[in-house]
């Protein structure tokens, strides 16, 4: 975690009356923080300030609307759509850009027993391509070999939906996921295996009803090691036999 933001340097005049997106974005370029849509930003958000941002998306997407010539003030269906759309945006569909990293309470596996074996933990996905913002829909099987602290089965799929709930390209996304799991985790022993259809490609381009783009990250043993590899993949099989998607 980096330190709160400082905004000593942006005029106090500018931040008051113009736009809050402005501030935090110069904020950033100062830092030389990086805020590409699969980037997690929320050490630069203080309380209230996504209200804000809401309200200025909101006029945004108003001039949006009246540019793409749809009647928002006669038509009932679009009324409300420019505030539906920010909401959207921040408080779901990209919801993992602006929220900090989910707790993941880590609990010692040093025992004299301690479990050792590979655990597979299946996690539904919802994200959004940073292309074209359709969605990317699928599935990802975390494999992690035990290291000396466990988290809770719950947590891996809430770490994967924080990364996948941005603006992702599927491989970048795989890459997240592996790292945020190494880190919650410990252990150096991590595979994300991603399937997902692409609303890019289904929905417009080549109208592709039936893709499925499939994405693999292996780290440590899971790369190293064939053994590992293939328990890994079988896992990944027996799981779909439980529950095909
Ligand atoms: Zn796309």
């Amino acid at each position: 975690m980096t330190e709160p933001v400082n905004y000593d340097n942006i005029d106090t005049k500018d931040y008051e009356e113009g736009y809050l997106g402005d501030a935090i974005r110069f904020a950033m370029k100062r830092d030389g923080k990086r805020f590409w849509a699969g980037d997690n930003i929320s050490d630069y958000l203080f309380e209230g300030d996504k209200e804000r941002l809401i309200n200025e998306a909101t006029e945004a997407f108003e001039r949006v609307l009246d540019t793409l010539l749809i009647d928002r003030e006669n038509d009932p269906n679009s009324q409300g759509t420019a505030r539906r759309l920010a909401k959207m945006y921040f408080n779901e569909i990209m919801a993992g850009r602006y929220e900090p990293e989910p707790d993941a309470t880590a609990f010692p596996n040093d025992s004299a027993d301690r479990y050792e074996g590979m655990l597979v933990v299946r996690s539904e996905l919802r994200s959004m391509c940073s292309h074209h913002h359709q969605p990317v829909v699928g599935v990802a099987y975390i494999g992690i070999l035990a290291a000396n602290k466990l988290i809770g089965l719950s947590k891996y799929t809430r770490i994967a939906q924080w990364c996948a709930r941005r603006g992702t390209l599927q491989e970048e996304l795989c890459i997240d996921i592996a790292r945020e799991i190494q880190r919650a985790t410990d252990s150096e022993n991590v595979g994300v295996y991603i399937q997902a259809t692409h609303g890019c490609c289904e929905n417009r381009g080549i109208m592709a009803h039936s893709s499925l783009t499939q994405t693999t990250v292996l780290r440590g043993l899971f790369k190293s090691d064939a053994g590992v590899k293939k328990e890994f993949m079988d896992n990944i099989k027996l799981q779909q036999d439980f529950a095909p998607r």
